[in-house]
């Protein structure tokens, strides 16, 4: 139970404004913040804001959700919709970027509002919120009258942020159509773990459809106990876990932090799926590593951790074309010749073709 209600005080609630942020020991000043907070969403739910330790003025919670002043320093190569989502909008809130799935973003609203967030220029309280009934509608049609589409992936914003009774009434809807994999992208175990309730997990549970649930989780002291409880819930009920983890300077960027993420998501029946570079979202320049540096780390993971425990790097090529798979590789060819990279990090070669 929360510490402020074992003492009989009032229920914390979820930090939204520099003098929230101020109140709560996360911020020494609310002038330095308050443009941060007027040009991007801020919310840190009570569960991120009691894992923050107030004593480290790095610490990989905080510097991912508090706002900075840092995020004000925009730079030419940064995107307001830097993987080219609006590009491949044929109706509202469908993305149709490669053939066989689609993305449903059914709200524009998060439990919390990570700082590095590729969204971050269409998601909060201000924005849309969620599809009307007339574009949840035609959104479905759209999914209808095309049968290729073999999985709907419903993401955001979170749409763990849907009422049981609306996700209820959304899987139900899918069920009818003619695709086969429904997939749900959330932070909800991680920033609202009270929030995945077994109702909630229930309603989105389906007989005809395979349900995936993608985490978003970057750091493993987010693997709380309640969290954990959350995921058990999910994988309990038959629905398989994915990981999605974004790699952030200061957050995860060292082998140490990732190799007990990695290991953390197995133990928790977590398949680590996405190691995403970070996007050039505006003002995170702060967060983002350069390829060299993820490519480096994703080796030493290999050497290091079971296949099981491995998740794809991968870029997404701003535009909208694509996602790139960033990991090294470990086969060289030339004139024919194959070489092969072992763990030692010596090349041999391979007698096959
Ligand atoms: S939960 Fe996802 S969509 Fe929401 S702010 Fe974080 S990264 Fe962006």
């Amino acid at each position: 139970m929360n510490r402020l209600l074992d003492a009989g005080l009032p229920a914390p609630r979820t930090l939204r404004s520099a003098d929230d942020l101020v109140a709560a020991g996360l911020a020494v000043s609310s002038s330095e913040l308050t443009a941060v907070t007027a040009a991007y969403a801020t919310a840190i739910t009570p569960s991120l804001a009691d894992l923050i330790d107030r004593a480290d003025r790095a610490d990989p919670i905080a510097r991912q959700f508090v706002p900075s002043p840092a995020e004000l320093d925009l730079r030419p190569e940064e995107l307001p919709d830097p993987i080219g989502d609006h590009t491949h909008e044929p109706v509202t809130g469908i993305i149709h970027r490669y053939p066989d799935r689609v993305l449903l973003k059914a709200v524009s609203v998060c439990p919390v509002y990570c700082r590095f967030c590729f969204r971050r220029e269409m998601v909060g309280p201000d924005k849309d919120g969620s599809l009307s009934p007339s574009e949840l509608e035609a959104a479905l049609a759209y999914i209808r009258q095309h049968p290729e589409i073999w999985e709907v992936i419903i993401t955001g914003g979170d749409p763990f942020m849907l009422s049981a009774r609306r996700a209820a009434a959304l899987t139900r809807e899918l069920e009818a159509v003619p695709m086969k994999v429904i997939r749900w992208h959330t932070r909800m175990p991680v920033a609202d773990p009270d929030r995945v309730s077994s109702e909630f997990v229930a309603v989105i549970s389906s007989r005809s459809k395979a349900v995936y649930v993608a985490v978003h989780c970057n750091h493993p002291r987010e693997l709380t106990p309640a969290t954990l409880g959350a995921c058990a819930r999910l994988v309990d009920a038959g629905i398989p876990l994915l990981s999605q983890t974004v790699l952030l300077k200061g957050v995860n960027d060292d082998i140490a932090t990732l190799e007990q993420l990695m290991r953390a998501f197995v133990q928790a029946r977590i398949k680590p799926y996405y190691l995403h570079h970070a996007d050039l979202a505006p003002g995170t320049s702060h967060f983002r590593t350069t390829v060299e540096q993820g490519q480096d780390l994703v080796r030493q993971l290999r050497d290091r951790i079971s296949g099981l425990a491995q998740p794809a790097y991968v870029i997404d090529i701003p535009g909208g074309v694509s996602k790139a798979l960033a990991s090294p590789a470990d086969v060289e060819t030339e004139s024919g010749r194959v070489r092969l990279r072992g763990r030692d990090g010596v090349m041999r070669d391979y007698a096959g073709t």
